[in-house]
């Protein structure tokens, strides 16, 4: 009996261990922290042999391979010990992918994953039979052993591409390249990119790669490399023969011959990367043969991801906006860039080194008004302080909303897109936005 070791106690960590039992493996999760009750209940009703708060190495060295969840990084000495004896650590999406011989499409990038993944799925569950995975809602090992879909749409962090060997998606997405998580990359920007680029190393020309063509960091390592895939682009600046394309408010979509025209006012999602987001969604599900009047209709209806610019309430004709999710400046940017009337913007958090020069020309043109929410504001008022009216700070998401309500008037919007992330303050990014939506709607 071979044995799979799984470090790490949390959603893909437990759905493993599933599967491992499943296929035979002897199974063992070590987790360092705790793990939550629900997972240990799962644990312990499949008799798997688990352990939280620590690690024991006599229980570890001792596997045939090791699924390591994506939050452990590499360099931890365990980690580094089972690398030196030579057994494989691999991440979930690597062991799972071996089980199932459903059509895979990994979505990966910087900022957008999670917006494109939810999209694509929307698509294509109008005719496929289709699963929705990855670093979102159940895990993909578990959905194979419980659901077992002919299609899976796998949102990919870079880390779970670190630990792949084999993984192969016959459609891949790279929405977009810019830095983030350095600190897991040896602080090389170099390295980060060569991991995104992972999810393509295993494809062949039988397979796709989607990819956003006004984006430099890309086209440099295309031009550096090369690989097997067959390119689909999309671009809001170019004609694209093969992908998609941009041009006087229409989007073109063209693969294998065959075009969907799309007017982008359309969208349920506005914003220049939404229309990014969308262009790559339609051209998955063009080439999965979805119907054009469904894969518009999909476009069109589609509600949303929470946290996303995720359109809260109006109050006294003042739109309140939560982007709480925008835990980058560049993501910050997507957000201030679709804002079509005066904002006041709520800003601030844990800073991760930002550079808030890309967002000047926005907030001097459509920003009328800043709230710092974090525990330390003094980075952003001494940047913003000369470029609005109007510039508070405050602790509390209660008070933050109370003095937009007070600024904002009638057409305004009101928007929390922090560019930060929300530990100092906050649970996560999702505690921070329900705080908000939970303040909006006292008001
Ligand atoms: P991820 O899963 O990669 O973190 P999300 O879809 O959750 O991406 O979006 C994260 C943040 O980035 C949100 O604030 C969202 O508005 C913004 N965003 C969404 N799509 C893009 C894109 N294509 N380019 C840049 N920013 C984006």
């Amino acid at each position: 009996m071979k044995r799979l070791v799984i470090l790490g106690g949390g959603e893909s960590g437990v759905g493993t261990a599933l599967l491992g039992k499943e296929k035979g493996f002897d199974v063992f999760v070590s987790d360092k922290g705790k793990i939550k009750k629900k997972y240990k209940d799962v644990l312990i009703h499949n008799e798997i042999e688990w352990e939280e708060q620590q690690h024991s190495e006599d229980k570890i060295l001792s596997a045939d391979v090791v699924m390591k969840s994506p939050g452990i990084p590499d360099k931890v000495p365990l980690v580094k010990q089972l690398v030196e004896k030579g057994i494989p650590v691999i991440s979930e999406i690597e062991f799972a992918s071996k089980y199932t011989d459903a059509i895979l499409i990994g979505i990966t990038g910087s900022n957008g994953k999670t917006t494109t993944a939810t999209l694509t799925h929307h698509a294509l569950k109008n005719g496929l039979d289709v699963g929705l995975a990855g670093n979102i809602g159940d895990s993909f090992a578990k959905q194979i052993l419980e659901e077992d879909y002919e299609n899976y749409v796998l949102e990919i962090s870079s880390f779970q591409l670190d630990g792949i060997e084999n993984f192969k998606p016959h459609i891949a997405v790279i929405t977009n390249i810019t830095p983030d998580h350095l600190d897991r990359y040896d602080y090389k920007f170099e390295n980060y990119i060569n991991s995104k680029f992972r999810i393509v190393m295993n494809q062949t020309k039988e397979d796709y790669f989607i990819y956003d063509a006004d984006d430099e960091v890309i086209l440099k390592w295309l031009k550096e490399y090369s690989i097997q895939s067959t390119l689909l682009p999309f671009s809001l600046t170019k004609i694209i023969e093969n992908g998609a394309y941009y041009k006087d408010n229409n989007i073109y979509i063209t693969v294998n011959n065959n075009q969907i025209i799309m007017p982008t006012a359309n969208l349920a999602l506005q914003g220049n990367h939404n229309i990014k987001n969308a262009m790559a969604a339609s051209t998955i599900a063009s080439l999965l043969g979805i119907r054009k009047s469904t894969i518009r209709e999909c476009m069109e209806n589609f509600q949303g991801v929470e946290h996303r610019l995720e359109h809260v309430l109006k109050i006294n004709k003042v739109q309140y906006i939560n982007d709480s999710k925008a835990t980058n400046v560049n993501a910050t940017y997507f957000a201030l860039e679709s804002m079509d009337a005066p904002t006041v913007w709520i800003v601030g958090g844990e800073d991760k080194g930002n550079d808030y020069t890309e967002l000047f020309p926005f907030v001097n043109e459509k920003v009328k008004a800043i709230i710092c929410l974090g525990v330390n504001n003094h980075k952003l008022m001494d940047t913003f302080g000369n470029m609005v009216d109007v510039i508070i700070e405050t602790q509390f998401m209660s008070e933050a909303i109370k003095i937009a309500y007070k600024v904002a008037e009638a057409g305004d919007n009101v928007l929390l897109s922090p560019a930060c992330a929300s530990f100092d303050l906050f649970e996560n990014y999702e505690d921070r936005g329900r705080q908000f939506k939970e303040a909006v709607r006292k008001l």
